[in-house]
């Protein structure tokens, strides 16, 4: 790696966020919650698109959390969610052997609390050493509960009766004493000084979105605070990422996405791309991005870009693709040895074959 000039090009990423939690507990609700609201605040053109993935720009955050948010105090540029939730995509998307998400969710219904996949989700947190916080979900679900669409939990907290405040709050002393019984040191978010000691329990609902605006507004605070040093990269660098997918798609043969969190892609790229016998070394022929919805027509879902940077989700169309894999390792050679790269590229799927071995 050239170290000469690289401060004229360095620049902070999105955080890479993954929502986790047991089956029915609400995660695919939640994202579709903070899309729903971005769309909402973003109006035409402020969301970017991406592939596998959803960018929430800081300036979209601080609308949706009012005052919850002064984007003065932030120069991460927003987050990066995940769309695949799960503990089975976490897993199996890496980054140089640590996970690929920088930062996670774990949803935790609050009526039914702590469940089997509650617990693996937990201990996959532990080993990975991922920062994240709790999503208490179904808030509205509490009987008597009166409803504030969007607003942040204290307002919607005061809105409600005591009898209807104490009941949340039983079972929110619940998920926080689970936690402990785990090993976390864990309290309702506005009690926590230090993140990275405690583990913030933010009380939400996915469906009317009231403490939507608070979870937002932790995960930028935690990733502003925790973890700015990390995202600190080289964006002129040679792209590195992670295979999401691997999909054959109408005119471009098989394709991979992929969420890139190093450095750019760029049309004219040699790439190495895991493999599931040897790394493969291909040209990139088309980086591919969906087309905003208004804007489709029946000839392509997608649009072509020149060039993508970290941290982003991007389909990438290549020859030779037949053999990627799903949570495999992509990088871009540039002007570096092929040699090299391919060096790379096997010494990350050693690493991930020995964990996979670990694991099964
Ligand atoms: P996942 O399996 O964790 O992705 O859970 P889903 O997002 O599919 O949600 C499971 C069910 O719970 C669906 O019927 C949702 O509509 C419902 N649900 C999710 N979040 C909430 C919430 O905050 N309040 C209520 N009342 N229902 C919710």
């Amino acid at each position: 790696m050239s170290n000469t000039d690289t401060r004229d090009h360095t620049s902070l990423r999105t955080p890479i966020v993954a929502v986790l939690g047991h089956v029915d507990h609400g995660k695919t609700s939640l994202l579709d919650k903070i899309r729903g609201s971005a769309v909402i605040e973003g109006e035409a053109g402020a969301i970017t698109q991406h592939i596998g993935a959803t960018a929430v720009p800081l300036d979209i955050i601080s609308s949706i959390a009012g005052e919850l948010v002064d984007p003065d105090d932030f120069d991460l540029p927003g987050l990066l969610f995940i769309d695949t939730p799960g503990h089975h995509s976490f897993t199996t998307l890496r980054s140089r052997g640590g996970a690929l998400a920088d930062i996670a969710i774990l949803v935790v219904d609050v009526n039914d609390g702590f469940q089997p996949q509650t617990l693996e989700a937990l201990d996959i947190l532990k080993r990975s050493q991922t920062p994240f916080i709790v999503a208490a979900n179904k808030i509205d679900t509490v009987p008597g509960w009166s409803v504030n669409e969007d607003s942040p939990i204290n307002d919607t907290y005061e809105a409600q009766t005591d009898r209807v405040s104490s009941r949340l709050d039983e079972s929110l002393y619940e998920i926080i004493g689970n936690l402990s019984d785990e090993g976390f040191s864990a309290d309702l978010y506005w009690r926590v000084q230090n993140f990275q000691r405690n583990v913030g329990v933010v009380p939400v609902s996915a469906m009317t979105g009231e403490g939507v605006p608070d979870l937002l507004t932790v995960m930028m605070g935690l990733s502003q605070r925790y973890m700015k040093e990390e995202m600190e990269i080289d964006v002129a660098g040679p792209g590195v990422g992670t295979v999401l997918e691997v999909k054959e798609e109408k005119g471009f043969g098989k394709t991979v996405d992929i969420v890139l969190y190093d450095g750019t892609i760029r049309e004219d790229d040699t790439l190495v791309v895991g493999g599931q016998n040897d790394p493969i070394v291909t040209e990139v022929r088309a980086l591919l991005q969906p087309r905003p919805l208004a804007e489709i027509r029946t000839e392509s879902r997608f649009e072509n870009v020149d060039e993508v940077g970290a941290a982003a989700g991007i389909k990438v169309a290549a020859p030779e693709l037949e053999d990627a894999m799903a949570g495999a390792p992509v990088r871009v050679v540039r002007d570096r040895s092929l040699d090299e790269v391919v060096g790379e590229v096997e010494a990350e799927l050693a690493d991930i074959a020995v964990d996979t071995a670990e694991e099964g």
